[in-house]
């Protein structure tokens, strides 16, 4: 795809308007022209996808700093605007890698790529030899009835699980025991040394064909070995869907049978494979440095001044990668420069406007999303303000204004009461406000409000929603599957400027409203997350 080359340098006026638009507010880009302008450079071809770590994302950082102090804001890193992160890397050296099983004493090698895949988010052992054992879900929640775990010896062996959560389970817990990090927390416990993950195929977002081709990308974690999230483990493999029944082979079971009693919400039952799998595996590790980016905007009450709203969206995304179609360059211009366009937009509204609520926002871009959440991780773990002071974060990432803004689609939404804030300002933009229509892909946790949501603050992420079966359906499952993690998320795609100025609007009133509260945001009685929160509410 032949992409326009934009000049480094784009001057981006900020034209206070006095027009008033029928909501009684003041407009200052009522096209959602001017949010454009930072999606163009962000997503530019100049910035090379802002792979963490790349001069690209530093380029962006800086961008977004600029813009910041045009906003009037004040620095909040730890150098100006700039928080420093430190990571190491992790690439694979295939030609120097295998991977095999062992099954009545015959060795069946897995091609890397096709049959599966290392996943470098763990920093692996240079070898493994181990027995299999399958889990099902792979679930341990004693609280839910759910003993996945039970009865197996589990010691010294590879954990092989579908990675898909039961459909009965609430939406919130789905989200959190199937991350990666709770599900290795658990085999851990267990004993285990690694783990093969599965997809259930009706779940994937990205096809294997397209996602193995990230397999040669550099993995990261944070460099500081007490956020080390995967202790003790030695090997993470992705398994093509396609190819799962190497594992289950002579087990007296297929996948296609398992998947489907996943399927139907029934239980899927646990057992040893009788095969083995070995691994030699080749790294090259290397450090480096990325930037978040932090700017506060003061409040005016003399107490609350010292507590922060967070609004956040994250830079970071693939860089430069496997080509599809002759492309090669991952612009990102939805997964996320649509979201850091979008609080960078904000905070020029409010300086327009003049308009400054009781408690401080800040604004957080964040680092290394695609990595695993690292940025967001390190922002809520090493704030720039005392942690105890962040009273919420408002994320944006991927909000896709790809049709005009009628729902609100919120993540979170039940988890607080940021619920109540948004439905007030939903309802006074005539919006409906929904859940997540598809909890089962896990998109609470998959993004940057996850990190604070550990942290113990009441969070939540918004993204335009749409109704089951609707032509607005169709556009966002398209765009998922043709342009998700794809180089074709650039420039030349078509966006509805006017619903993202929409969505503008709603970021900067639920992130006003929030930070003029007469208490600070609270956990929902009935929330799982709330055992993270180390504040009294
Ligand atoms: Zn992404």
């Amino acid at each position: 795809m032949i992409q326009r080359l934009l000049p480094l340098a784009i001057a981006v006026a900020v034209v206070a308007s006095t027009e008033s638009s029928h909501y009684g507010w003041t407009r200052a880009s009522a096209d959602g022209n001017r949010w454009w302008k930072h999606v163009e450079f962000l997503a530019s071809d100049a910035l090379q996808g802002r792979n963490t770590g790349t001069p690209g994302h530093k380029r962006a950082a800086e961008y977004v700093a600029e813009q910041f102090k045009k906003a009037g804001l004040e620095p909040a890193g730890t150098t100006g605007y700039i928080q420093t992160v430190g990571f190491k890397t992790r690439q694979i050296d295939e030609s120097h890698s295998s991977l095999s099983l062992t099954r009545d004493g015959k060795t069946i090698p897995l091609t890397l790529g096709e049959h599966a895949n290392f996943s470098l988010r763990v920093d692996p052992a240079a070898s493994i030899e181990a027995p299999l054992v399958f889990v099902g879900h792979g679930l341990e929640i004693p609280e839910q009835q759910i003993n996945d775990l039970d009865g197996l010896d589990l010691k010294g062996a590879v954990v092989v699980y579908i990675n898909a959560t039961p459909q009965t389970l609430p939406a919130a817990l789905q989200a959190h025991f199937g991350s990666a990090v709770e599900r290795w927390r658990m085999y851990r416990a267990a004993g285990a040394v690694g783990t093969i993950s599965i997809a259930n195929p009706k779940n994937i977002d990205v096809p294997w064909a397209r996602s193995t081709g990230q397999r040669l990308q550099a993995a990261m974690s944070l460099a500081d070995p007490s956020l080390n999230e995967y202790p003790g483990q030695q090997v993470a493999i992705t398994m093509n869907p396609g190819y799962a029944d190497l594992l289950f082979d002579g087990s007296g079971h297929t996948f296609d049978e398992l998947v489907a009693l996943d399927d139907q919400g029934k239980p899927v039952p646990h057992f040893a494979l009788p095969a083995r799998v070995s691994a030699q595996i080749s790294v090259t590790r290397t450090q480096l440095d990325s930037q978040n980016v932090a700017g506060i905007l003061l409040g005016t009450d003399p107490v609350r001044r010292s507590e922060f709203v967070v609004l956040s969206a994250h830079l970071d995304h693939l860089g430069v990668s496997t080509p599809i179609k002759g492309d090669a360059i991952y612009n990102g211009a939805m997964d996320n420069a649509s979201g850091v366009a979008a609080i960078l937009e904000v905070a020029a509204r409010l300086h327009a406007s003049g308009e400054r609520p009781a408690r401080s926002l800040i604004f957080v871009a964040v680092t290394a999303e695609e990595k695993g959440e690292l940025g967001s991780r390190y922002f809520a773990a090493r704030p720039t303000v005392p942690r105890s002071s962040i009273v919420a974060d408002i994320n944006t990432d991927m909000f896709l204004p790809l049709f005009p803004l009628r729902q609100l689609m919120v993540l979170g939404l039940d988890e607080s009461d940021l619920g109540d804030d948004v439905r007030a300002v939903a309802a006074s933009a005539h919006l409906e406000v929904q859940r997540d229509p598809e909890p089962q892909r896990n998109r609470f946790i998959r993004s940057d409000q996850y990190s604070f949501v550990r942290a113990g603050i009441p969070a939540l992420a918004m993204k335009v929603g749409y109704e089951a079966n609707t032509p607005q359906e169709v556009i966002a499952q398209k765009w998922t599957a043709e342009r998700y993690h794809a180089p074709s998320d650039d420039l030349a795609q078509p966006v509805d400027r006017e619903s993202a100025d929409a969505y503008v609007d709603v970021v900067r009133r639920l992130a006003v409203r929030v930070a003029n509260r007469p208490d600070r945001p609270r956990w929902a009685d009935s929330s799982f997350f709330r055992r993270f929160a180390q504040v009294a509410p």
